[in-house]
């Protein structure tokens, strides 16, 4: 049989969504919540990710505290880790997750954040389908049963996303090459853009909620996400060079920065191994932007809006009223704003 290797991706900035009849008087009237079977309700649907330039234990209280979930990130002690999730806890969280990777200490780590209060175990590897992924859910579900939500990741595929379900996992990231500061494309030629991948998983039939992680810039990026079926987003560099966010503030041309850089990135990679293997991300730095709540407040604002365009008062409505229209490359320049400068 002769098997089709082609098939074509939209990206976020490829489509737009069509507004709809609406009734919605107020944006208030929108509700942003995302139930869970596992980890409860959040509020919204927001997820920080677990980098070492995005979610320490500020950054993880603040997630909590504004209805949404941060993930500790792994390159850093077991002790340190679990000393991050207990203070995340005493500083107000409800609910914390902590990422592991999928050999080494990873079950030693789980264990120990599941003693310090973790809940949530996100298994944490660039290329999820696999199957030392399998393993460590298996190795997981065995020792923590149905206590812990098992996030896992990151695919790009619906056969990756059942595959992943099947083998257990609570909630799987979708996305792979399109984070802000990856090169994996570049690197290996691999990838699909965030939005297909969104869009193909959304067709599985399983129970797994659907988190869409990577290329996300601003909130109209997520309103597509979430119309496309994603459950909730993953956010690295839009959360990041907040007040919460990891690293010291430093100067460039005399304004306030932080780093963010990916994980397997040069620099990030000599940190935390002391050598590089393959590298898939670069180190970048991004302006300070105050505190992490302002920046939450000003993207709810965006989804209630995006919502009410679409006529939906609930994300579910969202998924089922919204309609997307492809558009041209000149559609996505008069998309963006473009008065000319005088
Ligand atoms: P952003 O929101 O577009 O900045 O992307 C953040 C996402 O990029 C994270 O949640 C990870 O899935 C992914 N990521 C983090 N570090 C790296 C890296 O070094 N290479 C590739 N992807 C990365």
């Amino acid at each position: 049989m002769q098997v089709n290797k082609f098939s074509e991706g939209f990206c976020f900035d490829d489509v737009l969504l069509t507004p709809q009849y609406s009734d919605i008087f107020s944006r208030k009237e929108v509700d942003t919540s995302v139930s869970t079977k596992t980890m409860g309700d959040l509020e919204i649907p927001i997820v920080s990710s677990p980098m070492d330039t995005v979610t320490e234990s500020a950054m993880a209280a603040s997630m909590s505290q504004h209805g949404g979930l941060g993930i500790i990130h792994r390159y850093n002690s077991i002790e340190a880790q679990s000393k991050i999730v207990k203070k995340s806890l005493s500083s107000g969280a409800s609910i914390v997750g902590v990422a592991v990777g999928v050999s080494g200490d990873y079950i030693d780590r789980a264990c120990s954040a599941y003693d310090s209060g973790a809940r949530v175990i996100c298994v944490d590897i660039a290329h999820g389908h696999h199957i030392l992924m399998r393993n460590a859910i298996d190795e997981l579900r065995d020792i923590f049963g149905l206590s812990v939500h098992i996030m896992a990741g990151n695919v790009a595929t619906l056969e990756a996303f059942n595959d992943l379900s099947d083998w257990g996992a609570d909630s799987i990231r979708v996305g792979v090459g399109g984070g802000s500061i990856c090169s994996t494309r570049i690197q290996t030629g691999h990838g699909v853009p965030t939005l297909q991948s969104i869009i193909n998983c959304s067709y599985s039939d399983r129970d797994a909620l659907l988190i869409a992680d990577g290329g996300i810039k601003n909130s109209g990026d997520i309103v597509k996400a979430l119309a496309a079926g994603a459950d909730l987003v993953m956010l690295g560099s839009m959360l990041a060079g907040t007040t919460e966010s990891p690293g010291e503030i430093i100067y460039q041309n005399g304004n306030r920065c932080k780093v963010y850089r990916g994980m397997a990135s040069k620099d990030a990679q000599i940190q935390w191994r002391g050598h590089t293997a393959s590298i898939e991300g670069v180190s970048s730095t991004v302006p300070l932007k105050g505190h992490v709540e302002n920046v939450i407040s000003d993207i709810v604002t965006g989804i209630r809006s995006g919502m009410s365009y679409s006529g939906a008062r609930t994300l579910k409505e969202l998924v089922s009223k919204a309609r997307f229209i492809r558009q041209t490359s000149s559609g996505s320049v008069e998309s963006s704003t473009h008065i000319s400068r005088v």
